[in-house]
């Protein structure tokens, strides 16, 4: 048989400008030989037609710049969120809508589980409930004599009962910053960020690293990628240790359906993350691209712990929390620009923006380069003037649009108010800065879906159905641009993937409409069929 097949389809959007549709693609050794009509590589040689997609639209596979490996394998708790949610395989959960739902199912779940196991939630999010914060208090009535967590959807706060507390011995003469007090001076059973949590997890046996490196976790990854249309994913915050570097090489095979792309963690001594990430770099293969790092610096708005700018956050709760302190952020930004690795930088907060373009700044006059394409994540808080920074120094930006739907309400009257709610994830005034930009779910803690994350940039409606800040409102193709070409920039993978275009892999999404002409309100339902990876179809 030829080594050249030919696909044919309805339509495939290209999103490359040059010749923005054709009917027909040809591959060859995974890669795109030519495109135009059903003679398009006649002049290659023989060709064996594939007509498998031929009723489908297609798009470039699309590129998800900001998710976590463990948004598969972090069913293996219970879900005890307030959205209804799918799992890998396809089941619908149901969402919680009150504190006693909440405490039923994980009792319920608990029921299920060896005794000796932990009894673990995630997905919670407090903001969404008109009843009392949950305390240690509530969880002690599921039990008294073995531990409890649950894991709030931002991944940044979490609950526990008593007995997790004494196992980490936190009382009220802890001084831990993030463990919360009641006015009796007992903890809560809240804890906010990672200097509080990270005990209570590693007595758990809570394991973001467990959660993210076994086969069964990529796999399941590669799972909901495929539901979702993506070809290329990031687990932007990895450990990346050297046997599970040699698990995630044996799994993404030529086979595999998805390229992840893992983003080293480096939250402390700066040589040696930078070292680690070089050796990483070289280990990388198509399917896994290593060498980038991630930076921690602040935590999530909803959650009241991000840093934010003046006049800070309603109701007066304190200013957020660092995960690194803005002296040790200048010492990574140095470090990672004197190297030439690339950063991307978690910032919620518009002060945690501020200071990481101030650090990066900083670096680059110690080490002046082009090309570093540093990625400020999520970006929520961004106002013009900080995009206009970005832009002068070089950077992209990813930003979190599916907030605007999921927390958008919860903003305007709970954390920042009318006035900044109605900027948050501004895209309009990033591209209007002359920003690359890509557009995120940070999944697990918003399902994966960039027709969805597209649909939050277009449409701006939040959970109560009102428009938040029209003003910051995309074109759906511009959209559609993030979620594939913007993506991949932010990779430094454009000139291999993110559009249909000679040279590039055959990585494509399999659609059952077409976005480019249906109501952009129906964006976030366009069906993925599935998913070619490397010129290898996979449907669902
Ligand atoms: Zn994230």
């Amino acid at each position: 048989m030829s080594n050249i097949t030919v696909f044919a389809a309805k339509k495939f959007i290209t999103m490359d400008p040059n010749t923005p549709e054709v009917t027909h693609v040809a591959v060859r050794d995974g890669r795109i030989l030519a495109l135009g009509g059903k003679e398009c590589a006649n002049e290659w040689g023989s060709v064996h037609h594939d007509d498998r997609l031929a009723d489908t639209i297609v798009m470039p596979g699309l590129v998800e710049g900001h998710a976590h490996m463990m948004a598969g394998a972090v069913w293996k708790y219970a879900y005890v969120g307030y959205h209804d949610r799918i799992d890998p395989s396809g089941n619908l959960w149901r969402g919680l809508k009150d504190g006693s739902a909440v405490v039923a199912g994980l009792a319920e779940f608990a029921d299920r589980l060896d005794f000796d196991e932990p009894i673990v939630g995630w997905g919670f999010d407090p903001i969404f409930l008109a009843s009392e914060r949950l305390s240690r208090i509530h969880l002690d009535e599921i039990s008294s004599d073995r531990p409890i967590a649950i894991i709030f959807s931002n991944f940044h706060l979490m609950c526990v009962n008593s007995y997790a507390l004494e196992m980490v011995g936190y009382d009220q003469h802890s001084n831990v910053e993030g463990v919360i007090k009641a006015p009796d001076g007992l903890p809560t059973g809240e804890l906010q960020e990672m200097a509080a949590m990270f005990p209570i997890m590693r007595r758990l046996g809570i394991d973001f690293r467990g959660l993210s490196q076994s086969p069964d976790a990529i796999l399941a990854y590669a799972q909901v990628a495929q539901r979702a249309g993506v070809t290329t994913i990031t687990d932007l915050f990895s450990s990346m240790e050297d046997d599970d570097v040699d698990v995630m090489l044996r799994i993404t095979n030529d086979n595999f359906p998805l390229r992840i792309v893992p983003v080293l963690g480096a939250m402390g001594d700066p040589v040696s993350f930078a070292d680690k990430a070089e050796r990483l770099a070289k280990r990388s293969t198509d399917k896994l691209r290593m060498g980038a790092v991630k930076l921690m610096t602040d935590g999530s708005i909803q959650g009241w712990t991000a840093r934010v700018r003046w006049p800070g956050y309603l109701g007066g709760q304190p200013n957020g929390i660092w995960n690194t302190e803005p002296e040790m952020i200048y010492s990574l930004c140095a470090e990672m620009q004197a190297r030439g690795i690339q950063m991307h930088i978690h910032v919620n907060g518009d002060q945690a923006a501020e200071v990481s373009l101030d650090a990066i700044q900083a670096a680059l006059a110690l080490n002046p380069g082009q090309g570093h394409r540093h990625v400020l994540q999520h970006c929520q808080m961004m106002d013009r003037d900080l995009y206009e920074r970005a832009a002068e120094l070089g950077c992209c930006v990813n930003i979190f649009s599916n907030h605007i739907w999921y927390f958008g309400d919860q903003h305007v009257a709970l954390t920042l108010g009318e006035g900044r709610a109605a900027r948050m994830d501004a895209a309009r005034s990033a591209l209007d800065a002359g920003l690359h930009i890509a557009l995120h779910s940070d999944a697990p803690v918003t399902p994966l879906g960039p027709f969805f994350t597209a649909w939050c940039a277009v449409n701006r409606r939040t959970m109560s159905d009102r428009v938040l800040g029209s003003a910051q409102c995309l074109s759906v193709s511009e959209a559609l641009y993030a979620i594939t070409m913007g993506a991949a920039y932010t990779l430094k993978l454009d000139a291999e993937i993110g559009s249909i275009s000679v040279g590039k892999r055959a990585d494509f999404a399999i659609l059952g409409d077409d976005p480019t002409s249906i109501d952009p309100m129906a964006l976030k339902d366009v069906p993925v069929l599935g998913t070619v990876s490397g010129g290898r179809v996979h449907l669902l």
